[in-house]
């Protein structure tokens, strides 16, 4: 457990760091990248603008990322339908998604419960979830998003890819900033999806064979219908 508290410690931590900064590096980043833009297009043979872009690209989704941990406390709960956030979401990555030779599928059980949560959140949770499993089958393949509902309560929302998988030791170290494994990965996005879950009450399992694949499941609570009682 005191591994435990000294990880909620170090979130706790990260997201009043984020609160304070995050902000204020947004500002002058938009107005350089809007700049270097301009340079570029006087100049479209230059190619160090394109560099100096990618490089301000990574640091607006670090920035990004940090900003996501900061909004908790402006954060919007309400009544959704989890059908229609996994929808959306993956109507707004179909893109890049074909791109990599990666098909979507979605099952969904009947008459699922309604969740209370913040739309965006989980959206960018489900986001994040989805873009892993596509940068982890870079020869393309299959993810099954897989929606059932739990025990009485509860709903599961179940993401599986058939990528790289990660190895079992690592599995404890994901969640953890800055762990990546990509050259051009910021190692926040599980990071933020396990805040997001948490402060949804929810919890978020990894589960993983390498060379098979990684399912990543969200257990969210439902919200449980009030009784129509007859006066
Ligand atoms: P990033 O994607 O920027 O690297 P994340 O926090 O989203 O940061 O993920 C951290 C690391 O966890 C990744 O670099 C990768 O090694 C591993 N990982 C996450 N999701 C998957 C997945 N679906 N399949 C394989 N590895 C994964
Ligand atoms: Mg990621």
């Amino acid at each position: 457990t005191e591994r435990i508290i000294q990880k909620s410690e170090k979130l706790a931590l990260l997201g009043q760091m984020a609160a304070g900064i995050a902000h204020e590096i947004r500002n002058p980043l938009t107005s350089i990248k809007g700049f270097i833009q301009l340079f570029q297009a006087s100049y479209p043979k230059e190619k160090y603008t394109e560099i100096v872009l990618s490089e301000l690209e990574r640091i607006n989704s670090i920035v990004g990322e940090f900003l996501v941990l900061a909004k908790p406390t402006a954060a919007v709960f309400a009544e959704q339908d989890v059908k229609i956030l996994i929808k959306d979401v993956v109507t707004l990555i179909n893109n890049q998604s074909m791109l990599n030779n990666v098909q979507i599928f979605v099952e969904f059980d009947s008459h699922l419960p309604m969740v209370s949560c913040e739309e965006k959140q989980m959206k960018q949770v489900l986001l994040n979830l989805l873009q892993n499993s596509i940068e982890a089958m870079p020869k393309g393949g299959n993810i099954d998003v897989k929606v059932m509902k739990k025990e009485e309560g509860k709903i599961s929302i179940q993401i599986i890819d058939q990528g790289i998988g990660i190895p079992k030791e690592r599995i404890p170290t994901l969640g953890e900033p800055f762990y990546t494994t990509k050259e051009k990965g910021t190692g926040l996005g599980l990071m933020t999806c396990y805040k997001i879950i948490e402060g949804h009450n929810g919890e978020l399992k990894i589960d993983s064979i390498v060379n098979v694949g990684t399912t990543i499941e969200i257990i969210l609570p439902t919200i449980t219908q009030p009784y129509l009682q007859g006066k």
